[in-house]
């Protein structure tokens, strides 16, 4: 049996009367890219936020490098080498892309960015190779401000790649992004898991990019897994298109 990075068990959350999220099990092993996908309300971002620790569950188990997890805030689970990225921007718009990313690496190793001279001399060259996967090399000395909102996007998820993570979270990196600028994000995440092998878990709701990158996609409807396979296996499946078709017609 390959070895699981994460592992969920009957994982459940309820606000009031509303079910967001409801035992859902799934297993993650090691360099796998997998997605989670479903319509609007399916309780995507519930799991997320449940897995990065930003709400404890109301029932169920997470195991996450065979230690038992559930319930950690997200900063110990940060240490423990779970990365995720933020839907809201995160960067600092007055400081260079170098800069940003010596940032998170400082921040990392727990050291304080005191603005002497030194400290910009700190981590140039593991920042300048995360700066490489993203092809924005020639735009490092560029104030975060002068970003595109893709080039920004996908700088997010460097950055999340200076905890050196086991497994990295992405919530939806391609939502607000124009249509020119989604390959390039797609790319970015596919370099992450097949150059670096680092295990992903995307959650994501345009199916087009997921079944672009992932390797096993589980679906979600109303909190609940109701499919989960290849993508071949996820396109043919007659439950999933029916979820899909009713969501279109709602639209
Ligand atoms: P998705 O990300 O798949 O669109 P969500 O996890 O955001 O789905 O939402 C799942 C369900 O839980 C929805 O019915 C939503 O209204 C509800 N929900 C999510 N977050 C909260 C919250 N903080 N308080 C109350 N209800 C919530
Ligand atoms: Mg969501």
């Amino acid at each position: 049996m390959s070895q699981m990075v994460l592992t969920v068990e009957k994982l459940a959350r309820s606000f009031g009367g509303v079910q967001a999220v409801k035992d859902v099990s799934l297993s993650v092993s090691t360099g796998q890219l997998r997605a989670v996908i479903g319509p609007n309300g399916a309780g995507k971002s519930t799991l997320f936020n449940l897995l990065t620790g930003l709400m404890p569950p109301s029932a169920g188990r997470i195991v996450f490098q065979g230690k038992d997890v559930t319930g950690l805030p997200a900063h110990t689970l940060c240490r423990l080498g779970l990365g995720r990225t933020f839907q809201i921007n995160s960067i600092f718009v007055n400081a260079t892309v170098l800069e940003n990313v010596q940032l998170a690496l400082l921040s990392h190793h727990r050291k304080i960015w005191n603005m002497s001279a030194t400290a910009g001399k700190l981590y140039v060259r593991e920042a300048e190779e995360l700066l490489a996967m993203l092809d924005l090399v020639g735009k490092a000395g560029k104030l975060g401000s002068t970003l595109s909102y893709g080039d920004r996007r996908r700088l997010e998820v460097v950055l999340a790649l200076a905890c050196e993570p086991q497994l990295l979270l992405l919530d939806e990196p391609t939502a607000g992004m124009s249509l020119p600028d989604k390959p390039g994000m797609v790319a970015l995440i596919r370099k992450i898991a097949r150059e670096k092998g680092v295990t992903t878990i995307l959650v994501e709701h345009d199916m087009d990019m997921v079944f672009a990158v992932a390797d096993q996609i589980t679906v979600m409807h109303q909190g609940s897994v109701v499919a989960e396979g290849t993508p071949q296996e996820i396109r043919a499946n007659a439950r999933v298109q029916e979820i899909y078709l009713g969501e279109e017609h709602r639209a």
